[in-house]
């Protein structure tokens, strides 16, 4: 059963069964039926298009940037960000209208570690020096639990441009 948010603002919304909508609810709501998915103008849930995370590359596909990367079991993985279409969605998009959240640069975030002159891994893997030289390791996440023993855990690295909705930003 899908639930629609209603309400004038965010904060303010309520979640109910789309059923038990009223005619004005369903235009306030601004809801679209496709395919069996439901989109909505909320907080909680936006097609990619709409949502505040999403960086839009050639209109049709963008890159996530809603979650930081997550620990790997390789030293010195550089982190991609996930390729989604223009009309995917998920249960975790920002309007990109909203003040709830916002994006926040590696090079200004608190989990951003990078030595003073950037990192040199054996065999630079997918990246050039000059990149390497504005590259930190991502330390937002602890280590997932594994279902073997003795696996060392490396954070992921990404660039000092880069960014993402799980941030924090250092204070100035
Ligand atoms: S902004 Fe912070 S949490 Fe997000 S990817 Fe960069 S270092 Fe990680």
């Amino acid at each position: 059963m899908p639930w629609a948010a209603v309400g004038q603002s965010s904060r303010l919304q309520t979640l109910i069964p789309v059923d038990r909508l009223s005619h004005a609810d369903r235009s306030v709501c601004d809801l679209r039926i496709r395919e069996g998915n439901m989109y909505q103008n909320s907080r909680r849930i936006a097609a990619c298009r709409q949502c505040a995370a999403w960086v839009d590359l050639n209109q049709r596909d963008g890159t996530c940037r809603r979650h930081a990367p997550q620990a790997g079991d390789t030293p010195d993985e550089v982190a991609h960000w996930p390729l989604t279409h223009t009309d995917d969605w998920c249960g975790e998009g920002l309007a990109a209208t909203s003040t709830v959240q916002h994006e926040v640069r590696c090079e200004a975030c608190v989990y951003w570690r990078r030595p003073p002159d950037g990192l040199f891994p054996y065999g630079r893997r997918d990246q050039l020096s000059e990149w390497w030289r504005h590259a930190g390791h991502c330390t937002r996440f602890s280590p997932l639990p594994l279902p073997v023993p003795g696996v060392r855990a490396f954070w992921r690295v990404t660039h000092a441009t880069d960014g993402c909705f799980d941030g924090e930003a250092k204070q100035s």
